[in-house]
This record gives structure tokens, C-alpha cells and sequence, in this order.
């Protein structure tokens, strides 16, 4: 969009203040320039050169989530997200060389997809070892903050590019499965191709896939964004396969709002439940209490939010409760946990505490950031809650008669 265009979608927004309640980060604390309508307003300043830009403004622009929660209550359609990608965008191209640099290192080490298989088996090593317990006292904060985040890493081999079903054959699906997953849910990957097999499905996973961009287009980095699209564009859309399914639900959204794929973009979850399952497949009893967190790319993607409890009720026994306060953004949103780790760990806070109160055993999740930062969140409040992508927990339930 260019600037006049950017003017033009602000200028929408008549400043009703009814976004304001579905603002996470206003509802933190309570400053306009933290809201929606503030930050719009902010936005129209700055575009027309009426507002000069310093730290202040691009500390209230970047403490946005990117969660689009304000878009979904907005009376007059304010495209929000469009918005604020366009305005970090020209704030991008505004940036000297090192800053610019500066953020594409940080960018280049988040959506590396072969960073992971080196740093992967290592960290499952010292997650084994006695070193994690003797060293955790001595890491600085920021870092113990990311090993608390870290599943119980497990050493499963690396993914390979074909799972065919031994089942008769009925489908053929692309699995995407982007970059940090390839580090922390190799066992979600898994558990997917495990459920597919047994359903009839081919599964390809190429290799030559990449990161969806979507960190990089609400960082400004626009063209970084459109280059990696593009790279997955030329090596996943093909109309011969029956979908391309994502598990990560923003990475999911970012396909399916960008993507422009030849087949649909579906959901893992939803594309499971729409499949015959063979009265040889049961799921084992659980009798355990779940909670089902829906990540905020689960309301901004449009997708159907029914799916994971609809596929969670085939495990006899289990209790699932939907975690009903879906305006409240973890504080995830991509690098957002590392850029703004104050505002995103007070959100971590918040959310913990409304978990805690549903005295779940298990809490699903769609999205990675989401699994990582509610993971760390209940370790450091002292609640054994295992977080899980309910494929796996689907899987774990499997037995074939
Ligand atoms: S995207 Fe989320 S954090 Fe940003 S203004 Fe909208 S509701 Fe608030
Ligand atoms: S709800 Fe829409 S129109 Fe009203 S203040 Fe928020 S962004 Fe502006």
C-alpha cells in the first residue's frame, strides 16, 4: 500500500473506542497510545509527516501484538493488520543499514530451517545430561527463559520427504511444516504423519520449504516476506495433492491470507475430522482434563474453531473445557516474546493465572509461539500442565486392532 492508501484506511476508523476492550495490550495498561484508536491515530500523525518519529512512537507501534482481535470488533472495517504492516513497512525502508541488519539477523536466526538440525540433538543432550541442572542457576534471565520454554525434546530422527499410507491409498497431502517447528515439534510433525498414514493419506513433506514470512512481513521486512512466499509457492503449490495442511495456525493463516496456493490450505485438525476413520482405529480411554487454548490466528485466519474439540471427543472419557477468554493474546505473537519480553511476559502472567483457575491436566495448543510461551508460563508459576498440539495427544491415544 502506498502512503495515500495508508491515510485512507486510518481515515476509516471514526475512533468509536469499541476495539478497545478486545486490546490486550490496552487492557494491560490502560493508555491510549497502547489501544487500537490511539495507535491508528499515532499512524495518521506519522503518515502525514504531522508527528516526527522517535522511540516513543515506535515503542507504542511495536508493543502491538499483531493479534487483530481489534479487527474483529471493528464496526467499520478498519483493516488493522494491513494497516500496521504497511506502516512498519515504511518505517522499514526508512532505517539505516544497521538497523536493518540488526533485525534480519534476529529474523534470519528465528526462520532458519536448518539451524534445527544442528542445534537439536545437542540441546536434547543437555536436556538429558546433569550440565542443565548444574548450569540453570548461572543463566541469565532472558536465557532461562528460553530454556523454560523448551519442550522435553525427544531423539526422534529427522522428517523425511515421503510417508506413504499402508492403508489403501485414498489421498495425497503436503504437510507444511515451516522453520522453529523443525526445532520444537518434530514430535507434532510426527504425530501428523502417524494420523495421516492410518487414515489413507500420502504424505510429502518437502524439504525445500521455508519459513511463511509471516514474522518478517510485521516487522517491516516486506520483501524479505515475499521472497520466502514465493520460494514456497514454487515447491508446494501443486493441484495433484488433496491439500496443503499446516498444524501451526499462524503460519496457517499467513498461507492461506498470502499464499496463493493451487490446492486449499487446511487445517490439520478440521482436515482430520472431514476423513473416514476405520472401525480398526480406536483411541485409548483418557480420563484426563483438557484445556483447548485458541491462539489468536485461529480468529484471524477464519478457521473452523470447533475442529480440535470436535477431534478431541473421539478419545473416550476425556474432559475438554474451551479456554474462554480469547480477546487475552498470550503475548507470543511471533518475536514478539523476544523484542517486547516485558509487555509479553505480563501477558504470560495473565494468562497463567486464567489457566490455573480451569485446573487443567493437559492444555492444547495450535500455534508454536503459543505451545512455547504457555509452556514457560505455567513452569514458572509451578503447575504441572503438560502442553501438547492435540494431534499429539490424538496420537498418543492410537491403537490399531
Ligand atoms: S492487533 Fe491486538 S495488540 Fe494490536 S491494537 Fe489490535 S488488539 Fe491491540
Ligand atoms: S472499533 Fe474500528 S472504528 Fe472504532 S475506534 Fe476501533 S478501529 Fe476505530
Amino acid at each position: 500500500m502506498t502512503i495515500i492508501q495508508l491515510i485512507e484506511e486510518a481515515d476509516r476508523c471514526v475512533k468509536c473506542a469499541l476495539c478497545l476492550p478486545h486490546c490486550p495490550t490496552y487492557q494491560l495498561v490502560k493508555n491510549e497510545a497502547a489501544s487500537p484508536r490511539g495507535r491508528i491515530a499515532l499512524m495518521q500523525a506519522w503518515l502525514q509527516d504531522e508527528l516526527p518519529s522517535n522511540a516513543q512512537l515506535y515503542q507504542h507501534l511495536d508493543s502491538c501484538l499483531m493479534c487483530r482481535s481489534c479487527e474483529g470488533a471493528c464496526p467499520s472495517g478498519v483493516k488493522y493488520g494491513v494497516l500496521m504492516d504497511g506502516v512498519r513497512r515504511h518505517r522499514w525502508q526508512s532505517w539505516g543499514r544497521l538497523a536493518r541488519l540488526r533485525s534480519r539477523l534476529l529474523l534470519m536466526l528465528l526462520s532458519n530451517r536448518r539451524l534445527p538440525i544442528v542445534v537439536r540433538p545437542l540441546l536434547h543432550l543437555y536436556q538429558m545430561s546433569s550440565v542443565s541442572t548444574l548450569f540453570r542457576g548461572w543463566l541469565p534471565s532472558w536465557l532461562k527463559r528460553v530454556e523454560s520454554m523448551l519442550p522435553q525434546l525427544t531423539a526422534i530422527k529427522a522428517i523425511q520427504p515421503n510417508y506413504p499410507t499402508t492403508q489403501t491409498q485414498k489421498r495425497r497431502v503436503i504437510l507444511f511444516t515451516g522453520c522453529i517447528s523443525q526445532l520444537v515439534e518434530r514430535e507434532v510433525h510426527q504425530a501428523a504423519i502417524t494420523l495421516l498414514n492410518h487414515l489413507g493419506c500420502d504424505v510429502v513433506i518437502p524439504d525445500s520449504q521455508c519459513c511463511c514470512g509471516a514474522m518478517h512481513r510485521h516487522a517491516g521486512d516486506s520483501s524479505a516476506a515475499a521472497r520466502l512466499m514465493v520460494q514456497n509457492r514454487a515447491h508446494l503449490s501443486d493441484e495433484s495433492f488433496d491439500a496443503l495442511l499446516f498444524m501451526a495456525s499462524g503460519c496457517g493463516a499467513e498461507l492461506a491470507e498470502q499464499g496463493g496456493f493451487s490446492q486449499p490450505v487446511r487445517d490439520i485438525s478440521d482436515y482430520l475430522l472431514q476423513l473416514d476413520w476405520p472401525d480398526d482405529l480406536e483411541l485409548q480411554p483418557l480420563n484426563a482434563r483438557v484445556v483447548i487454548h485458541e491462539p489468536c490466528s485461529m480468529f484471524y485466519g477464519r478457521f473452523d474453531r470447533q475442529a480440535v474439540p470436535l477431534l478431541l471427543q473421539k478419545i473416550p472419557q476425556l474432559q475438554t473445557v474451551m479456554f474462554n477468554n480469547a480477546p487475552l493474546c498470550c503475548g507470543a505473537a511471533g518475536s514478539y516474546m523476544l523484542t517486547q519480553s516485558e509487555m509479553s511476559h505480563q501477558l504470560q502472567r495473565l494468562k497463567v493465572e486464567a489457566v490455573k483457575k480451569l485446573q487443567p491436566d493437559i492444555l492444547v495448543t495450535t500455534n508454536t509461539g503459543c505451545a512455547l510461551q504457555l509452556r514457560s508460563g505455567l513452569r514458572e508459576a509451578g503447575l504441572n500442565v503438560e502442553v501438547l498440539h492435540p494431534l499429539q495427544l490424538i496420537a498418543r491415544q492410537l491403537s490399531v486392532t
